[in-house]
């Protein structure tokens, strides 16, 4: 790299957005971060929820989290995370049964023993994986069935698959579910006991100083500024247009969801837009309730329930207990052509009120002291198996055009800290 100093544009002030501002500045180069929404966080931000500053969506950190754990380290806010011993339930045909402990496993009247047998030996053998290679080339249901059984493969997988990936519920790579697996089943204290983090303040503790770091270093950071185009007449960046101004850029990196891309730089070459559109990802419709009592003991509930159309509920403040008595959060994952997503908020708001007294009997609407629901477009990718050779590259064919997203996490799952770790490739990636 020449030693000029280069001026840079981030498509989008989440995570993986500041933290490549910071990678960009600590180079030596300017940077400007461009951010759609009010506020910066993306799928992090937060929002005042009856006068609790708290994430539009849940976030748990695992033990395994270590470039989150860096990054803290870097900006001095280590001590803002906080481990709980934490609690996990199945909400099983009508049955809320203890989860995630060898005690519970052993309890659970919906498995005979030796499906029980090979459900543990698969979870030992899943956390035993590095290299996901070989596993992204099977298919989850397949590698599930072969491993545990098709009656276990019922009971406990189907219908959180159904739920959350509808038609493409066959189609997702085992790679992905295995990293999932392993990273909460190595965030324990000991085989009995799961152990999760938060950070004290939520996300937006770690948002705020990544946002100060940049400002400090002379970034700056535009909110409500969504950049429309990438100028690129020659497969060269030249400039970016926000809100009708045409500004002189010398590279952008786009953290936005990889299928805004194509329209923010229409020079793409249609091979490698065809990537792109290759790509599916759905979106959320994640409902938050603030409760007068806790709803359970559980920080996360999984429900397989033929009844209930959600895959679980998170009961956050079983988590950070900050944020009591009690903050729950109820996910819909849909595609975007399912009925139910044209739905208004508050049509998902009662459908999960509805719910929760099979989860509690004891619940009454008077508990209820606030509610919202959010939706978030491109939430979830979803990984096919082969997906390594799916992800077009982060330089694209436009010099001085780098893009990722939350699919290039991949195998991991969704985190603060995936983007953390793709941010810093990209960053590379465009500096160099
Ligand atoms: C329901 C749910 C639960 C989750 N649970 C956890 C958890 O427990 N633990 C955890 O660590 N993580 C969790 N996550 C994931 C975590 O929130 C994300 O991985 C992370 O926030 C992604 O950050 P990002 O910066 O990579 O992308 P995003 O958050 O998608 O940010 C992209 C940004 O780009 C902006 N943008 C788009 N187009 C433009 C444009 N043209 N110009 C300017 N800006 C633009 C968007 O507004 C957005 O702010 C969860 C997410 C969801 C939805």
């Amino acid at each position: 790299m020449s030693d000029k100093i280069k001026k840079f544009a981030i498509v989008g002030a989440g995570p993986m957005g500041l933290m490549a501002a910071m990678e960009i500045l600590k180079a030596g180069h300017e940077v400007d971060v461009y951010e759609r929404d009010d506020r910066i966080g993306g799928m992090s931000a937060a929002f005042d929820f009856d006068g609790l500053t708290i994430e539009r969506y849940y976030h748990f950190v695992c033990k395994t989290d270590d470039p989150l754990f860096e990054l803290m380290a870097e900006l001095g806010i280590s001590n803002t995370l906080k481990w709980t011993d934490t609690k996990m339930g199945f909400y099983c045909q009508g049955k809320l049964y203890p989860w995630g402990t060898p005690f519970a496993l052993l309890r659970f009247d919906k498995l005979g023993w030796i499906d029980k047998f090979r459900y543990a030996l698969h979870v030992m053998r899943t956390k035993a994986v590095s290299d996901w290679r070989a596993l992204d080339k099977v298919g989850v249901t397949d590698w599930l069935v072969r491993n545990l059984g098709e009656r276990t493969y019922k009971v406990l997988w189907e219908r959180l698959f159904h739920l959350k990936f509808y038609e493409y519920k066959d189609k997702l790579s085992a790679a992905w579910l295995g990293t999932r697996i392993k990273r909460v089943a190595l965030s324990r204290r000991n085989l009995f006991q799961e152990s999760l983090g938060f950070i004290e303040g939520g996300s937006e503790t770690l948002l705020q100083k990544m946002q100060g770091f940049i400002l400090a270093r002379g970034g700056r950071i535009h909110l409500g500024a969504g950049i429309d185009r990438v100028n690129a007449p020659n497969d060269k960046v030249e400039s970016i247009t926000v809100r009708g101004e045409i500004r002189p850029v010398d590279g952008v990196i786009s953290t936005a969801p990889l299928q805004y891309v194509p329209r923010l730089a229409p020079e793409l070459p249609e091979s490698f837009v065809a990537r792109i559109r290759a790509l599916e990802n759905i979106p959320v419709v994640c409902v938050i309730l603030k409760l007068k009592h806790a709803l359970s003991e559980n920080f996360w509930m999984n429900i397989c329930d033929d009844s209930i159309d959600i895959p679980g509920v998170i009961e956050y403040s079983n988590l950070n207990p900050g944020t009591g008595p009690a903050i729950v959060y109820a996910p819909f994952y849909m595609p975007k052509t399912h009925p139910k997503f044209a739905r208004d908020n508050a049509a998902f708001i009662e459908e999960v009120l509805g719910y929760l007294p099979r989860l509690n009997p004891a619940f009454s609407r008077d508990w209820v002291l606030a509610s919202h629901c959010h939706r978030y477009e491109y939430a979830q990718a979803v990984c096919p198996p082969g997906y390594y050779d799916l992800l077009p590259p982060m330089q694209t064919p436009i010099q001085g055009l780098c893009i990722a997203d939350t699919a290039y996490y991949y195998p991991e799952d969704r985190s603060i800290c995936e983007s953390v770790k793709v941010a810093k490739t990209l960053a590379r990636t465009a500096l160099a």
